[in-house]
C-alpha cells in the first residue's frame, strides 16, 4: 500500500500523523510512505529525518492526496483537504464528527473510508487512541498549575512541593480517571499534599491502592468538595460524564471561600468545563483571573507539547495503521473488531451509529 502523511493545517496544530520512526516501520513492512515537506517541523523532525527513515518527501499535500491509498493524520481534515479525498481512499485520523455536520457531509460525499481514532475501542475497554492525550493533559495540568501559582502570573506564590521546613501546597484533583490519575501522579511526585475526589467507589479504591498514604481520596459530593476547595492552592477539574457536558461542580459563589491566588485548571473545558467561571483559553493566553482565582482553561493542552503528544499518539495509532496497510482495511477490521469500531464513514454512508443519530442521518 502507498501510505502518506501531510502537514497539519489546522490553526496551531503542530503534531504529525507519522513520526520518522513510524515511517521506518511502515517502510519495513513494505509500504511506500510519502511525507509532505515540513510535515514534522512542529515536532523537530525535518525532511532529512524522514528520508533517513525511508520516506519519500513530496512538496505538496495535493500529490499525497492524489496518489496515496491511505492518509494518516492527526486532526480532522479541513475543507481544502476534504475536497482532495477520493473514493475508497482510507483516511485514518481524529474526526469528532458528531458536532460537525459540515465535515460529515463532505466525508460522505467523498466516498472515502474514514476511520476515527476516537471511536476505536480497546481490548481492556476504554478508548485507547484517546487515552494518551488524557495522560498528557493530566500530567501537564500540574505543570500549568505550578506556573500559574507563581506571583507574576497572579498566583498565591506557593511552590507545590514546599521546601524542608515549609509545608507543600494542597492540590485537589476532581475526577480520578485518566486525566486525574496522571495529574495526581505528578503532584504526588513533586511532594504536594494531594486529595482525589470521585463519585465512583471503584475509582476511589483503585486510587487508594495505588497511592497508599501518598494521596487522600474522598467521595465527590458538595460538602467534601467545599471542604477541599477552602484549603486548596491548586484544583484540577478532570471529570467526565460520557456523552454529556461536564457538570458545573464549582460555582462562582464557591470561589469566594477559596484562598486568594489559588489556581483552577479546568482540563474538562473541552466538554464545557466543570467550573462555572471557566471559558476556553489558548496556549498564547492560557490564564485569566476571576474573583482573585487564577483560571487555566486551555482546550487543546496536548498541542502545547506537540512532540511528546505525537510520539504518544503514534504508539497507539501505528499498530492499527500497519494492520490496515498490511491486510487492507476490510481484512484488518475483520481480524480486529476494536478497529472496526473506528469506521465512521465509508463509501458514501455513515457507519457509526452515534454519529448518524446525532446528525439525524438514517442509519
Ligand atoms: P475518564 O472517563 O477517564 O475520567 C473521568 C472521571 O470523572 C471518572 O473517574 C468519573 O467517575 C469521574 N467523575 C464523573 N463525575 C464526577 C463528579 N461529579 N465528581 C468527581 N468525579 C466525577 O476521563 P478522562 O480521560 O480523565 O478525561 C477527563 C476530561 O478531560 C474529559 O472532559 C476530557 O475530554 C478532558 N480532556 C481535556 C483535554 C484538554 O486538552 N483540555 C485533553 C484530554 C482530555
Amino acid at each position: 500500500m502507498r501510505v502518506g502523511t501531510v502537514k497539519e493545517i489546522k490553526n496551531h496544530e503542530y503534531r504529525v500523523g507519522l513520526t520518522p520512526e513510524s515511517v521506518q516501520e511502515m517502510v519495513a513492512h513494505g509500504h511506500e510512505t510519502w511525507v509532505e515537506t515540513g510535515a514534522g517541523a512542529g515536532i523537530g523532525a525535518n525532511d532529512e529525518d524522514y528520508i533517513a527513515a525511508g520516506g519519500i518527501i513530496k512538496s505538496t499535500a495535493a500529490e499525497i492526496f492524489a496518489e496515496c491509498d491511505m492518509i494518516v493524520k492527526v486532526k480532522e481534515p479541513q475543507a481544502v483537504e476534504r475536497a482532495m479525498l477520493r473514493e475508497n481512499q482510507i483516511l485514518y485520523t481524529y474526526l469528532h464528527l458528531a458536532p460537525d455536520p459540515e465535515q460529515t457531509k463532505d466525508l460522505v460525499a467523498s466516498k472515502a473510508v474514514c476511520i476515527a481514532y476516537e471511536t476505536v475501542t480497546g481490548r481492556h475497554g476504554g478508548l485507547p487512541l484517546l487515552k494518551p492525550m488524557s495522560q498528557v493533559a493530566g500530567r501537564m495540568a500540574i505543570q500549568a498549575g505550578a506556573t500559574a501559582l507563581e506571583k507574576a502570573n497572579g498566583g498565591r506564590g506557593v511552590l507545590l512541593g514546599g521546601v524542608p521546613g515549609v509545608l507543600p501546597a494542597n492540590v485537589t484533583v476532581i475526577g480520578g480517571g485518566v486525566v486525574g490519575f496522571n495529574a495526581a501522579q505528578m503532584a504526588v511526585g513533586l511532594g504536594a499534599d494531594v486529595t482525589i475526589l470521585d463519585r465512583d467507589p471503584e475509582v476511589l479504591e483503585k486510587m487508594a491502592i495505588h497511592f497508599e498514604s501518598r494521596a487522600k481520596t474522598r467521595f465527590s459530593n458538595k460538602a467534601n468538595l467545599m471542604d477541599c476547595l477552602k484549603n486548596s492552592d491548586l484544583v484540577i477539574g478532570a471529570v467526565l460524564i460520557p456523552g454529556a457536558a461536564a457538570p458545573k461542580l464549582v460555582t462562582r459563589d464557591m470561589l469566594k471561600h477559596m484562598r486568594q491566588g489559588a489556581v483552577l485548571v479546568d482540563v474538562a473545558i473541552d466538554q464545557g468545563g466543570c467550573f462555572e467561571t471557566s471559558h476556553a483559553t489558548t496556549h498564547a493566553e492560557p490564564t485569566y483571573i476571576i474573583d482573585d482565582i487564577v483560571h487555566y482553561c486551555v482546550a487543546n493542552m496536548p498541542g502545547g507539547v506537540a512532540r511528546t503528544s505525537t510520539y504518544a499518539l503514534n504508539n497507539v495509532t501505528l499498530p492499527h495503521a500497519l494492520n490496515i496497510a498490511d491486510f487492507g482495511w476490510k481484512e484488518a477490521m475483520r481480524r480486529d473488531a476494536h478497529l472496526a469500531e473506528g469506521l465512521n464513514v465509508c463509501g458514501g454512508h455513515i457507519t457509526y451509529k452515534a454519529v448518524a443519530d446525532d446528525l439525524g442521518y438514517t442509519h
